[in-house]
């Protein structure tokens, strides 16, 4: 038998996508039509737990910070924007290949992969060469065509204008939003260098073969930082930011046996990269794979927005002398994250004979903070008591549970499920009814043990803030 807390099997993964589902976490996109490849919807604890991720990034990269700004620029860009990044050109495209039969689509470079070879920087004549002389046939067991060049940006059109002029993308990235507001940051903040510019928002790639869940999608949410430094500096504050975002995965609750560094080879680099580390998570069932990326990409960017634009990208220092920065980018997936902490989270054991299923998820993560219910529904006392801790709380934590379905064994199993670190029963105890000593307490029960303990009320706030 497998063991169901190791995490390599798929049918970890299986599971979890199917509670995920049951519990209102990720749906299908679109589901009543059908779906749409590569595209989920977060049902309430989904939202919930995006939430939190996103506020605690921003609390760590940001708000904790006295070097970053805020910044939320619009989806839509002048299409400019895109030539000058070099995403309309051959350097955004995936090679993509057919099944002849069936006209199904495939990155060339993941099939090349699944036989263990690395087609990074191969030109396409190069994988056609490598298919041909390995017989690899498509999935479906048919023959490839050639390779080709697939762009991954989503076209459309904005007002009424006909033809090329109209021609704009869905942003395939937060970054270059973060890069033509540099200098309006500069200007209307007066920042020191080094600093940075955060932004979270979403971001679209026609992803030729979405798949994996959240891994792969074709709209997703990025969480970016370019942090603007002098050239000389950079490998400096690259450790600095390094050290970081390894103390931010840590915070989320990965453990270090499941994260990795993988440092991308020189001849594998980006053109514009001169040094990234992308972070991988060890993805039960499919193992480790980026989580977040990390690169040192010089001052290509802005360098390129002065090109194209004509507007100057220089910094001037107090003393007048004027300089391109350079920049750190550490760049991470909203959904990526989301799915490493409920890989991580995910359990399975045994509690009063019986299996459950519960997420050990950390207490500034799980979409409820804490669950308060009466003991009976249908006992008026038990219940007036029992809202009156549940406005106290909820007035202090806001993500506060009301639950009084079926019977207590089966609340407590269903929070376990949906990873509530406590759930807090009013009883006859807490009115003073049965032990007059107990009067104002209530039973508090641990997620992860078991265990219950009485608590008095007006100790709450702090018991569960520890
Ligand atoms: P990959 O090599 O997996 O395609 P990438 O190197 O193209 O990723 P980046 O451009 O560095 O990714 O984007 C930064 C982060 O955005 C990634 O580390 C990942 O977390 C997330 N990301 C990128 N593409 C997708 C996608 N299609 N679906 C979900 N998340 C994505």
């Amino acid at each position: 038998m497998t063991d169901p807390n190791t995490n390599n099997t798929n049918d970890r993964m299986s599971k979890l996508v199917a509670l995920a589902k049951r519990r209102g976490f990720v749906f299908p996109g679109s589901e009543i039509y059908g779906g749409l490849r590569g595209t989920w919807d977060f049902g309430p604890l989904g939202v919930a737990l995006n939430n939190n991720l996103k506020r605690e990034w921003w609390k760590h990269f940001v708000d904790s910070r006295e070097d970053m700004y805020g910044l939320d620029a619009a989806i839509i860009m002048n299409a400019k924007t895109w030539e000058a990044s070099g995403h309309t050109g051959a350097g955004f495209c995936d090679p993509m290949v057919e099944d002849t039969e069936t006209g199904e689509r495939f990155r060339a470079d993941h099939l090349l992969k699944d036989r263990g070879i690395d087609a990074e920087g191969l030109s396409l004549a190069e994988i056609d060469a490598i298919i041909l002389q390995e017989s690899i046939l498509s999935p479906n067991d048919n023959t490839l065509s050639e390779a080709r060049e697939f762009n991954l940006m989503f076209e459309s059109r904005i007002g009424a204008t006909a033809g090329d002029a109209g021609k704009v993308y869905l942003r395939p990235e937060t970054a270059q939003g973060i890069f033509v507001n540099f200098k309006n940051v500069v200007d209307t903040m007066a920042p020191k260098i080094p600093f940075g510019i955060a932004q979270i928002g979403k971001a679209f790639r026609n992803e030729i073969a979405p798949r994996e869940w959240l891994f792969r999608v074709r709209e997703f949410e990025q969480m970016e930082i370019e942090y603007f430094v002098k050239e000389e500096e950079w490998e400096e504050h690259f450790e600095k930011l390094r050290a970081d975002i390894q103390a931010w995965h840590r915070h989320i609750g990965l453990s270090d046996d499941n994260l990795r560094e993988y440092e991308v080879p020189a001849d594998d680099l980006a053109h514009y990269s001169q040094r990234t580390i992308d972070v991988e998570y060890n993805f039960p069932g499919k193992g480790f794979d980026e989580l977040a990326g990390f690169a040192y990409r010089t001052d290509h960017d802005l360098k390129n927005h002065m090109e194209h634009s004509g507007v100057s990208m220089e910094y001037i220092e107090p003393d007048g002398s004027r300089f391109i920065p350079h920049v750190l980018e550490p760049s991470f997936g909203l959904g990526r994250a989301f799915t490493a902490v409920l890989c991580e989270a995910y359990r399975e054991d045994e509690m009063n004979g019986e299996v459950r299923t519960y997420l050990a998820l950390p207490a500034h993560l799980a979409p409820y903070r804490v669950a308060v219910s009466p003991l009976l529904k249908n006992k008026p006392p038990l219940v007036e008591k029992a809202r009156t801790v549940f406005m106290m709380l909820k007035k202090e934590f806001g993500n506060v549970a009301w639950d009084d379905n079926g019977n207590v064994g089966k609340r407590y199993r269903r929070q376990d499920e949906i990873g509530t670190p406590h759930c807090i029963v009013i009883d006859f105890d807490t009115l003073g009814e049965e032990a007059p000593e107990h009067a104002d307490t209530v039973t508090v029960r641990d997620r992860d043990t078991g265990q219950q303990q009485r608590v008095a009320i007006s100790e709450l706030v702090a018991y569960l803030s520890q």
